[in-house]
């Protein structure tokens, strides 16, 4: 046999191909064994026919000595194989020897362990690997990022000891350079990172060994568990810090009730703090009961036992204070329950806090004692002028309940300045005690004058003013009392003189009529004619009508500045609604047109200006020229201080020499027969208009008209003293 033909029958799969077409030429068993194949069929076959890749067949005509490729077996199955290629000579041809290696096994496992590898690589765990003499040759994804070690990294410029710190600091169970020799080992370690931060692993640690049976690398898998220990840890230090607080906390007991005859009689103490042992000045008392330890307690404070008995019983948590009188202390006292007959009793002695606030109750009560039996109006404001506190006086002196006054603003009582005025005045006190004097509007509405005492007081923070009111109305008015007094001494002889001049002149003149007239009827010698008596009587009652008309205007005069209607809002649309009404006869009469639009409300004496308005009115109506219709306008301007109103006529006029003395008493322009009227009117409008800081005047001219101005001063710009004007 030839060294060929020996080849051929060993156990390699050989096949003989025909080196130009591929054909199968010749086979050995080891072939037909493999392809599955008889003898016959592979060889009427051609190597294309079994090979999966037709590329190989070209491979083949390269001859290529070693080619990876893929044949598919009798039973379709594939095998991964290698081909070995020799051309050789045979039968005096050039054929191509195929020495087929089945290599499908070793792939297998070749992709088993990528697998393998990816795994490992993809791991939450740390992994590496290292040879015998302690250089890393391989580090997993996970180990590489710990470490911030690029993918492609030398690792032979590391040993194993540069990551593991086989010290094992922390809770290292086993020492892992003592179990070398094994082939397995686990533990935790610490790790130390290259900028010396440390971790927590659990690791393993596996020899593998060569075909031989000698160790040939080390694998080292870590887990990081630092996370979990820190955990531990806090939670071992949390029950540290309990344990602490649990101790060092107000006094704590953990009880339970004890039952006899079904009645709640004793209590028994499971477990206790320091704090409460120290508190109670017993010690070691869990276990014991509370009659073996205090039995006078029991029985003294049996209010506190029973309330501590009902929170065990109901499970209903109670928190007060009470003054436990065995022991002469105020407690502050928290009962819980969790389980049924069973309870959490925690205390605080609070003995310093109890006297300190029975102090400052104290203070309180003497302080609104102090408050409420002050006959000054004392009040407490906020810095945007708000009710704070107020005291009883200064709700009567306004005229509020409680209540209403808590609602108040200063703006709503103080109305002798703008509220923008009074806020800056409050900002100004409170950092300057003040005295001063100021007018306040009582519900009612009626206005008093008040002295006001304030300072300012500084409290959590804010800035309050304590102020205290006087009612000054009475001494006003007496000081008002004393200058008109003076004024009216000054001018009674003025008036003297006025009443001296009417009783001589106005009363007269009627008197002398009554009398003459008188003396004609009783003249018996004169024949006196029905018709003639008539008439003198006629003019005996005109006479008289007269002097009534007389004594009642002046009477009305004298008698205003004792008018003691208070002031109050007017509204002088509704006061002309209600002229128009009482003048309707001399307006239909003189077929007057009387226009006015829109006029305000005052702050005035209501008598006083349905007075004034009634008097220009009338002269209005009275002094009309008989050529022209009729046009009465009343007007309004507003000014800064003062509300000014008209009343314009298109009648007699008046020349301008005349245009001061009608505002003087008894001054007339027209005789009676001409006009009816007594000259007070205009005086009596100028006291009126005064009376309220104002001032009248007319303009006009002769047959064209006259317009009557006069003034009434606003809410919040009055003078401090009224002052009278003659
Ligand atoms: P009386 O009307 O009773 O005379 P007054 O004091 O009201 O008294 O008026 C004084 C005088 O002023 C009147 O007599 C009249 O001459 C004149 N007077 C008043 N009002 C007007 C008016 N509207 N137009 C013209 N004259 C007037």
């Amino acid at each position: 046999m030839s060294p060929f033909e020996t080849c051929f029958k060993s156990s390699a799969v050989m096949l003989l191909l025909d080196f130009k077409s591929g054909a199968i030429v010749k086979a050995n068993e080891a072939a037909i064994k493999f392809y599955g194949y008889t003898y016959d069929e592979l060889c009427g076959m051609n190597i294309s026919d079994i090979t999966v890749y037709n590329s190989c067949v070209n491979l083949l005509n390269f001859n290529l000595k070693e080619v990876s490729s893929q044949h598919r077996i009798k039973d379709s199955s594939i095998r991964d194989i290698k081909i070995y290629n020799s051309i050789i000579q045979y039968d005096y041809k050039e054929i191509n020897w195929a020495i087929i290696q089945d290599v499908s096994k070793e792939i297998r496992l070749k992709n088993k362990l990528k697998i393998f590898f990816r795994i490992v690589d993809d791991s939450d765990a740390m992994i590496s690997i290292s040879d015998m003499d302690r250089k890393i040759t391989f580090l997993n994804k996970k180990m590489r990022k710990t470490y911030s070690i690029a993918e492609k990294a030398n690792l032979s410029n590391f040993e194993i000891q540069d990551f593991y710190n086989n010290k094992g600091k922390i809770v290292s169970k086993l020492n892992i350079t003592e179990t070398k020799k094994r082939d397995f080992w686990k533990g935790e370690n610490e790790m130390q990172n290259f900028d010396g931060t440390k971790i927590h692993v659990i690791q393993s640690g596996i020899v593998i060994k060569d075909i031989t049976g000698s160790p040939e690398f080390t694998c080292i898998t870590s887990i990081d568990i630092s996370e979990k220990i820190e955990g531990e840890l806090n939670s071992i230090k949390s029950e540290e810090l309990y344990k602490s607080l649990f101790d060092t906390m107000n006094g704590f007991a953990y009880c339970k009730i004890i039952y006899e005859n079904f009645k709640a009689s004793d209590l028994e103490f499971i477990k206790v703090n320091k704090a409460f042992e120290l508190q109670i000045g017993y010690k070691n008392i869990v276990g014991k009961r509370l009659s073996e330890i205090a039995p006078t307690f029991l029985e003294k404070e049996i209010n506190l036992f029973s309330r501590c008995a009902y929170v065990a019983n109901s499970g209903v948590s109670e928190i007060f204070e009470t003054y436990a009188e065995s022991v002469g202390l105020w407690l502050s006292i928290s009962i819980q329950s969790l389980a049924k007959d069973h309870f959490i009793l925690s205390f605080e002695v609070i003995n310093d806090r109890k006297e300190k606030e029975k102090l400052i109750e104290g203070l309180l009560y003497r302080y609104h004692s102090l408050l409420e039996i002050a006959s000054d109006g004392i009040h407490v404001l906020d810095k945007k002028g708000k009710i704070i506190e107020a005291n009883e006086s200064f709700c009567k002196m306004l005229g509020y309940s409680k209540n209403e006054i808590q609602l108040l603003n200063i703006s709503d009582w103080d109305i002798n300045w703008p509220k923008e005025e009074l806020l800056k005045r409050i900002s100004e006190t409170i950092s300057l005690k003040s005295i001063f004097q100021t007018k306040h509007i009582r519900k009612d509405g009626t206005v008093i004058d008040v002295e006001i005492n304030a300072i300012g007081i500084h409290l959590d923070n804010k800035d309050y003013l304590y102020a205290s009111a006087r009612d000054i109305t009475l001494r006003k008015e007496n000081e008002k009392k004393i200058i008109e007094s003076n004024f009216l001494l000054k001018k009674l002889n003025a008036d003297l003189e006025s009443f001296a001049f009417i009783a001589s002149h106005d009363l007269k003149a009627p008197l002398n009529n009554v009398n003459g007239f008188l003396k004609l009827l009783n003249n018996k010698k004169e024949n006196l004619s029905e018709d003639n008596k008539e008439v003198y009587l006629k003019y005996i009652q005109k006479s008289i009508d007269q002097m009534n008309i007389l004594t009642t205007e002046l009477l009305q005069y004298s008698r205003m500045g004792n008018n003691k209607d208070e002031f109050s809002k007017v509204n002088i649309n509704e006061v002309m609604n209600s002229l128009k009404l009482t003048l309707a006869e001399p307006i239909q009469y003189n077929n007057a047109y009387i226009c006015y639009t829109e006029l305000p409300t005052i702050f005035a004496n209501k008598t006083l200006i349905h007075e004034l308005f009634m008097n220009l009115l009338n002269n209005a109506l009275k002094y009309h020229d008989n050529k022209k219709q009729l046009e009465i306008e009343v007007g309004y301007t507003e000014q800064v201080n003062t509300h000014q109103f008209y009343i314009r006529d298109n009648g007699l006029g008046i020349a301008s020499e005349n245009l001061e003395k009608i505002f003087i008493m008894f001054k007339r322009l027209h005789t009676q027969s001409e006009y009816m009227g007594t000259g007070i009117g205009l005086a009596l409008c100028k006291r009126i208009v005064e009376s309220h800081e104002g001032k009248i005047w007319v303009e006009s001219e002769l047959g064209k008209g006259s317009t009557f101005y006069f003034t009434i001063r606003k809410l919040g710009h009055w003078g401090n003293h009224t002052t009278l004007q003659n």
